[in-house]
């Protein structure tokens, strides 16, 4: 039995690579130095993979920022307004992934959308009517050459053509079918000159066909691969998938020339179903995602062993796989110092996998049950120390129906709202972090590090949130926030709050180009000890007469942004964790905090990919669960929410649903097509579409601006409208921030008197 991984962390165990780009951004570095860090990085991980005896390595995982991203620019896909800021590849790419304000113009980056069901981001490549595919990039064959000269024949992998077209947007009339012709030359070219190069795997990634498919999906597939495949040579062609099982597909996979398909078998439901019933292909191997690569769990070998056997027993061909790439688990537990072994032993990151992967492919040779290694892991799955609370438990099962709704209904809340806060038209707010200085980060490590004292703590904290305060009230906005300067992370933060987190030191997973995070580890049932918020709160509250917004984390984000358990239901999980907040939210209340919000940023993110599965699997559980954590506060007390990214025109009920009296969301880098949406399906919930992005450095100016709030008032009836930024500033520095406000202000009160004028 061989072993292969689909792709392995990218960023650097420490982080390398996120600091040498981030010095490269601030020119404290030039293009060598990144390079040759970026380049050092690689080399360790092909060394780490070979040393650990996989069979499979892959080369052309890494990226100085995005994988789909990568393969765009490799075949010329980059809209012109980047091409005419005239910079050399490096920069132009970084452009497209982050903006461009400099001396050679002014553009915007690329729309980012998350990454199937990860929390993992990729840049949305755009296509226009011009556009001329074609083979102009090398990275893929520099970094096969690359792994050749450290002793590798690796297997280079690629986002494959079918998942690539899926992707893209197009901004001309030309649709994925005008260009599936280019796309079959180019990849052809790909695989001619990867054969050329002695390339015998050639791994292809496919995620897309894990969705639901039209007969126009399979066809393109179809055309796609029919054409391409004839030009493999002496080369072998994996299809990789993952993220879910490809049962709309599977016949015509098993028809086509690929050498090898790989499947899911951990979040693919019906994989091991498909198998058993349709057979798989004598002269065809299965790449069987068996250990799964997005979780930290140790692999339960019997279960994994089991499932060998099953393959063994239908004669498949197989080599044992991760269920997806290992970008999303941190590298190495080597790097944890502080936990303790008991719990230290149950999780596997990505270096460990390797491990197990080895360990498997020994036992499954061997008579595994007596073997130590066996056994070792069997122990781990009866042993689970501090996990079990009787009360949460108890507490969880006496939940019922009334408590998942708030009285009296939206309307007659709006009204009474709309009296007690006296807001003016278009309220304006931000969504709650204002920038995590240098000091404002120092205070927090310090403190953690025994280095000052907790009043300096506290009193610096203070000092910041005095600050903040004072500029909001400057600057003029309605509803301040006290701007979460004891917050390193919004899920973080609750997590060490609450019982039953457990917490890494250096397992950082990347979210998007140079930005990673570290997903608190879910270890047993959760409960809030004591108050979290609310002395914050409280204190900027008492500085000012405006409203100020308590800011929390709702239990379905602090779910999805953490390694979850697997040995009990992830509603479960779920529902007691949106108890703890809702005692939080009763607290706040109670402390004259009158508006809450409850940050789901991540609200989508476990929404299966297949809509059939949608309600069923998730929604019924998670938009009840964020109902719970506020149907306990009086008629007058505002609830706001939050989402990031405004990819929610499909799931716009549930939205609506979770019953908050005001929602806002990102809408500036997808333009705005959210709002048709909203208008259409008569949207009830205030609402605050971002009306400038803060993933970027740029500074919106008024004009701007008020073009933006327009073109957002065609769409939504006035009285409904908040005017906010996209989310969170804590990402930003003081100085633009306050630019940016000031014309977030100015323009907001140019429209509001305008339309003050109309009525
Ligand atoms: N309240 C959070 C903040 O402003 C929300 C962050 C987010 O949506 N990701 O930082
Ligand atoms: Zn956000």
């Amino acid at each position: 039995m061989k072993t292969s991984i689909i792709g392995f962390p990218r960023v650097g165990s420490l982080r390398e690579l996120k600091f040498g780009t981030e010095k490269f951004f601030r020119n404290e570095i030039d293009r060598n130095e990144l390079e040759k860090i970026a380049k050092e990085l690689r080399i360790k991980n092909l060394k780490l993979e070979k040393e650990s005896g996989l069979d499979f390595i892959p080369s052309n995982d890494f990226s100085f920022y995005d994988l789909t991203l990568d393969a765009a620019v490799l075949i010329n896909i980059i809209p012109k307004r980047y091409k005419d800021l005239g910079l050399d590849d490096l920069q132009e790419y970084f452009a497209m992934a982050k903006g461009y304000q400099g001396e050679n113009g002014d553009v915007k980056a690329l729309a980012m959308k998350k990454w199937f069901n990860t929390n993992y981001h990729y840049m949305v490549p755009e296509i226009d009517d011009e556009t001329e595919v074609k083979l102009v990039g090398t990275k893929v064959f520099d970094e096969f050459k690359e792994a050749k000269n450290e002793d590798i024949l690796s297997k280079p992998v690629l986002i494959g053509p079918y998942t690539l077209l899926k992707k893209l947007r197009y901004v001309g009339d030309k649709k994925a079918n005008d260009f599936s012709d280019d796309f079959i030359a180019v990849y052809k070219e790909i695989i001619e000159r990867l054969n050329k190069l002695g390339a015998e795997w050639i791994q292809f990634d496919e995620p897309e066909i894990v969705y639901d498919l039209t007969d126009g999906d399979k066809n393109l597939f179809n055309k796609l691969y029919s054409e391409i495949l004839k030009s493999k040579n002496n080369s072998k062609i994996l299809i990789q998938t993952y993220f879910g099982d490809v049962r709309d597909i599977y016949l015509n996979l098993l028809e086509l020339d690929f050498d090898a398909i790989g499947l899911d078998f951990i979040e693919g439901l019906k994989t091991k179903d498909l198998i058993d019933e349709y057979g798989f292909k004598e002269d065809k191997i299965l790449f069987a995602g068996l250990i799964n690569g997005k979780n930290i769990w140790r692999n339960n070998y019997k279960k994994t062993l089991e499932t060998i056997e099953f393959l063994k027993n239908k004669n498949i061909n197989f080599v044992l796989n991760t269920s997806c790439s290992l970008l999303h688990v941190p590298y190495t537990l080597k790097n944890e110092s502080k936990l303790d072994n008991k719990y230290l032993e149950h999780f596997s990151f990505a270096e460990e996998k390797l491990v197990e992967l080895k360990d498997l492919k020994e036992l499954s040779e061997n008579n595994y049950e007596t073997d130590k290694k066996y056994i070792e892991n069997q122990k781990l799955f009866n042993n689970r120390p501090d996990s079990y609370d009787k009360d949460v438990n108890n507490r969880v099962n006496n939940i019922k129906e009334e408590d998942y709704i708030r009285k009296p209904d939206f309307e007659t809340r709006e009204k009474i709202q709309r009296e007690k806060f006296k807001l003016p038209l278009f309220p304006t707010t931000t969504i709650g972090s204002f920038p995590q200085t240098k000091e404002v980060r120092k205070n927090r490590s310090d403190f953690k590090n025994n280095l000052i004292s907790e009043e300096e703590y506290i009193a610096f904290n203070k000092e910041k949130i005095k600050e903040c305060i004072r500029e909001q009230e400057e600057i003029g906005i309605d509803v301040l926030v006290h701007g979460e300067f004891e917050r390193n992370d919004m899920v973080e933060y609750f997590g060490e709050r609450l019982n039953g987190f457990l917490f890494t030191e250096k397992a950082w997973v990347q979210s998007y180009g140079t930005r990673c995070v570290k997903p608190p580890i879910i270890w047993g049932d959760v409960f809030r000890k004591n108050q979290m918020t609310v002395f914050w709160s409280k204190y900027a509250k008492s500085l000012t007469n405006k409203e100020v917004k308590g800011m929390l984390t709702g239990p379905v984000t602090i779910l999805n942004w953490s390694f979850p358990r697997e040995d009990i239901e992830i509603k479960e999980q779920t529902l007691q964790i949106a108890l703890a907040i809702r005692d939080e939210v009763l607290d706040l209340e109670k402390n004259g905090i009158n508006i809450i919000q409850v940050d789901e940023a991540a609200l989508r993110e476990k929404l299966p990919l297949r809509k059939s599965d949608w309600f069923k699997e998730y929604l019924a559980w998670a938009i009840p669960a964020f109902r719970l954590v506020h149907s306990g506060v009086k008629e007058d007390t505002q609830i706001h929410t939050h989402m990031c990214y405004s990819e929610f025109t499909d799931i716009i009920k549930a939205i609506d649903d979770m019953d908050a009296d005001v929602i806002s969301f990102e809408a500036s880098r997808s333009d705005l097509q959210i709002l048709d949406s909203l208008k259409e399906n008569n949207f009830k919930t205030q609402v605050g579409p971002g009306v400038y992005d803060i993933h970027s450095p740029r500074i919106p100016s008024k004009e701007e601006l008020v073009n933006q709030i327009k073109r957002i008032l065609e769409k939504v009836s006035p009285e409904k409208l908040w005017i906010n930024p996209d989310c969170g500033l804590k990402t930003r520095g003081n100085k633009e921030v306050r630019e940016s406000l000031k014309n977030l202000l100015n323009a907001t009160r140019e429209v509001r008197d305008e339309n003050n004028r109309n009525i």
